[in-house]
Formats: C-alpha cells, sequence, structure tokens
C-alpha cells in the first residue's frame, strides 16, 4: 500500500485512520460515504476513480480505496503540540484542507472547523474572488455565466488554459484548473469579442448560482455511511 508524502513515512496507512475513524464520524456530526473517499472536512471528491465500483464488494477492497485516495493524513492535534502519529490523532482530509486546518491542542476546535468546511462553499468564495480581481459585478457575473456555455467561447478558450505544476507542497490546487483561470478566460473572450449576443447560449435549467455548472466534479454531498460491510 502506498504512503502519500515522503514527510509522513511513520505515519499508519489511510487505511487504519478510516477503520479508527469510520464508526466515530457520525457523532461528530461528520458522515462519509465508505465506497466513495472524500475529504472528511470540505467532502471534496476526486472523481470515480477511487470509489467502490460493485455492491457486495469485500471489506478488503473497501480499505484498498482508501489507501489509494490522495487525501492527506492530518494531524488533529499537531505534533509540535505533542500529537502522537496514531489514528486516533490523524483525520484523512484534502491537501487543501490541510493546510487550512487550525494548529491547536484541542481537538473540539479542530472537529469544529472541520465540519463547517466546505469544498463547494470554498470554491465559490474563489470565484467571486477572482470575478472582484477583474472587476466584474453580480449582474455582469450572470451575463459571463451564458458565455461558458457558449461555443464560440469552447473554441476560443482551447489552448490558453492548464495546469499549474507545484513548486512546492503548499501548491495546494494545482491539480485542478483555478477559478480564476475560467473567469479569467471568459473576460478575455468577453473583452475581445464585439458585441455580446451573437454567441450560441446554451443555458439549461436555471443554476444556483452563477458558474457552479462550469466546475470540474468538486465537493459532494454526504451521504450515510451504511451498507458496505
Ligand atoms: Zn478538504
Amino acid at each position: 500500500m502506498a504512503q502519500d508524502s515522503r514527510f509522513a513515512d511513520d505515519l499508519p496507512f489511510k487505511s487504519r485512520i478510516f477503520d479508527h475513524w469510520k464508526d466515530r464520524l457520525p457523532a461528530l456530526g461528520i458522515l462519509i460515504d465508505w465506497g466513495e473517499p472524500s475529504c472528511w472536512a470540505c467532502r471534496f471528491h476526486y472523481g470515480t476513480k477511487y470509489d467502490v465500483k460493485r455492491a457486495g464488494v469485500g471489506w478488503e477492497q473497501i480499505l484498498r480505496g482508501w489507501d489509494r485516495i490522495p487525501l492527506q493524513r492530518c494531524h488533529i492535534v499537531p505534533r509540535c503540540l505533542g500529537g502522537a502519529n496514531d489514528p486516533t490523532n490523524l483525520f484523512l482530509m484534502c491537501r487543501e484542507c490541510h493546510d487550512l486546518a487550525p494548529n491547536t491542542s484541542i481537538p473540539d476546535i479542530f472537529f469544529e472547523w472541520a465540519r463547517a468546511q466546505s469544498s463547494e462553499a470554498r470554491e465559490l468564495s474563489k470565484i467571486r474572488a477572482a470575478l472582484s480581481a477583474f472587476g466584474i459585478d453580480d449582474a455582469e457575473a450572470m451575463e459571463l455565466e451564458a458565455v461558458l456555455f457558449s461555443k464560440e467561447f469552447e473554441i476560443c478558450k482551447s489552448g490558453k488554459l492548464g495546469l499549474h505544476r507545484p513548486q512546492s507542497n503548499y501548491a495546494s490546487i494545482s491539480y485542478r484548473l483555478t477559478p480564476a483561470t475560467l473567469v479569467g478566460l471568459v473576460v478575455y473572450y468577453r473583452r475581445t469579442t464585439a458585441g455580446r449576443d451573437h454567441f450560441t447560449h446554451r443555458r439549461g435549467n436555471s443554476p444556483a448560482c452563477p458558474w457552479s455548472r462550469s466546475r470540474p466534479s468538486a465537493g459532494r454531498r454526504r451521504r450515510p455511511s451504511a451498507s458496505h460491510r
């Protein structure tokens, strides 16, 4: 089973951490799906690659899924405050939550923070920040959202976007497109396109929030953890 960090070689396997916490998380107000590993704080889901694909699989296969998922083993009480490298003091979270989590000697503070995280809300705040950086207000954001799903924008953005390779372990979101990438490109498209009504609108049902459908699969609803054992 692969360990995911050269700085954490003495940490227990993620499957051991999962096994310790799987029945304890609900009491903390945190529900996870055993067969669809996701961040225990923000519920960021890495796609179906790590999911258990079939019903009725063995327990070993579920544990293997948890060992493969690129979640990080995060100390609830940090090492510098005496926290142990033990499943009881480790929590499986995405890289971004690991960077943002509180580092105190009080586990309740950690769990309260974890309960309040949402990858969807976090992504929206990044989108809003990116819109603000380009001086786009709410009304303009709604207009620009229509551009996102136009054929013309699809063609325009081709070859103009990509992932940013991290230069350090602190590049927390480099494995997916940053919201500023898409916002920047759609602003560029609007600025370089004369008129605004000639593109082909392909809007579907009205979204709960502007831009929400443009993101890669990020964040899943918590589902009860029953039925996998
Ligand atoms: Zn997270």
